[in-house]
């Protein structure tokens, strides 16, 4: 299960972005960017991040999940377009040089404090 990993990963940055000199600090959301083809399954994710957030200014955060379409570009015509399904081919002159845009990341978009 690499959500765990991952988890601890984004509240490790969350942590370290909170500003210093703030008095109990408490993170009310956190916006994450998810592309579709990160392997990220959301309800392990929220999961794991109960789990990793217990006991630190994250207790309560409220996890808002985007997903982030795929976007693939041909190489060799320089058509760009959006996927669902993890077979690439360029539908345009069925080549296979292809490079992703998209999909792959997973961000933290912002990270609001409560007041
Ligand atoms: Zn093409």
């Amino acid at each position: 299960m690499h959500e765990l990993g991952i988890a601890e990963k984004i509240v490790e940055i969350a942590l370290a972005s909170i500003p210093e000199g703030i008095e109990n600090p408490k993170v009310e959301r956190m916006n994450l960017r998810i592309g579709k083809f990160a392997s990220v399954v959301e309800d392990s994710l929220r999961f794991c991040f109960g789990i990793v957030v217990k006991d630190t200014p994250l207790a309560e955060t409220e996890l808002i999940i985007e997903n982030v379409p795929v976007l693939v570009h041909c190489n060799k015509c320089n058509f760009e377009w959006e996927v669902d399904d993890p077979i690439f081919k360029c539908p345009e002159c069925h080549g296979t040089d292809l490079e992703m845009l998209s999909g792959r990341e997973i961000d933290i978009d912002s990270i609001e404090l409560a007041d």
